[in-house]
């Protein structure tokens, strides 16, 4: 397989395009394992990179795709041989490395986990990015010592994929899970996720007072801005919000009177460069603590040809769940 089919984004004058072509195995990037790609998916940032909304594309062209799920062609790494079934979720691909949408991948084995036992390459990719950050705001607010017993547990842009996860892994954990959602048309989707109750997102993405009432022990946001600062304000005394994501923006209008006066704590989460002892640990807990019925019940499926209108739909904020794309 000398060329092999690729989305491929490239700058000119007006801008990035993206484009599904067919790409050459000898402009691959450096890397000591060549993975055969059976599954993607779709995350924010591939949407911001598919249609260059933002700027993490860092090289042209670049093949767009954070995460990826295969099998192993070729190695000269340690710990992975031909045959074996990998994952990868980060660590620049799709960003400054040439990345997961395409039908093979050359990257280095530093950066791949075996894949999950337990879980099949299509479900590690409906989980992808998105689901595994859910786990490492879980995981951060476990190390906080929020337990479910402290109070309910908010989580914010509840139907997107970030969100449906940490919805759905928390009501499984024994949480009372308050989902925050623009989308009211989607309150039985998340209730059906677990979620004890449905608040709409305009009750927190206007500006805030620096305190609010305690509403809740703990949060996942994934919107950041003013959702965040009223997230802040309305977290009870003790209790941490885990922070991990923009859709509403970069910015944080808050006060520190959460800080002080109530001894909340903002956790941030980082899913890229996350060290790999981590990443083990949060897919172990994912193919252990996640109910298959409600992942496949946030999960949708498109061919690598969809992937380029996905890419606008989920900047435009009309994906619910998760979305996997198959290549291979
Ligand atoms: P999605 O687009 O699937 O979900 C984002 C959700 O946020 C939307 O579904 C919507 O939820 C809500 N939302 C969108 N726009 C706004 C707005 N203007 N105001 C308030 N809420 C809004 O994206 P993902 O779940 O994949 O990613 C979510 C965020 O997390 C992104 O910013 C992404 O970059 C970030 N992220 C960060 C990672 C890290 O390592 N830190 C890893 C993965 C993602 P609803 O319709 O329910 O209101």
């Amino acid at each position: 397989m000398a060329r092999f089919k690729a989305v491929v984004i490239t700058k000119g004058e007006a801008g990035t395009s993206a484009a599904l072509t067919s790409f050459d195995e000898a402009d691959l990037m450096e890397g000591d394992v060549t993975v055969r790609v059976s599954h993607s998916t779709l995350n924010y940032k591939d949407g911001l990179a598919l249609t260059g909304k933002a700027p993490v594309v860092r090289r042209f062209p670049m093949i767009p795709g954070i995460d990826l799920a295969g099998v192993v062609e070729t190695s000269s790494h340690a710990d992975f041989k031909p045959g074996d079934a990998v994952i990868l979720n980060g660590w620049g691909t799709g960003e400054t490395h040439l990345g997961a949408y395409a039908e093979k991948s050359r990257v280095k084995g530093d950066w791949l986990v075996p894949q999950p036992v337990g879980l099949s390459a299509a479900e590690a990719m409906a989980i992808g990015t998105a689901g595994y950050t859910a786990m490492l705001c879980v995981m951060a607010l476990e190390r906080h010592g929020i337990t479910p017993d402290r109070g309910p547990m908010l989580v914010t842009g509840a139907a997107g994929g970030v969100g449906s996860v940490a919805t759905a892994l928390l009501a499984k954990l024994g949480y009372h899970v308050v989902a925050s959602t623009g989308r009211p048309q989607e309150a039985d989707y998340l209730k059906g996720l677990g979620a004890a109750e449905i608040i709409d997102r305009n009750e927190l993405s206007a500006p805030g007072k620096p305190l609010g009432k305690e509403r809740w022990a703990g949060a996942v946001d994934s919107v950041g801005s003013h959702t965040l600062a009223n997230a802040l304000a309305m977290t009870r005394y003790g209790g941490a919000v885990a922070a991990c994501g923009l859709a509403q923006g970069m910015d944080l209008p808050a006060s520190v009177a959460p800080f002080i006066l109530r001894g909340v704590s903002l956790l941030g989460v980082d899913s890229v460069m996350a060290p790999k002892a981590l990443r083990l640990e949060a897919w172990s807990r994912l193919a252990r603590d996640l109910d298959r019925a409600r992942l496949q019940a946030i999960t949708s499926t498109i061919p690598l040809e969809g992937a380029i209108d996905a890419g606008k739909a989920i900047i435009e904020g009309r994906i619910r769940g998760r979305v996997v794309v198959t290549i291979g």
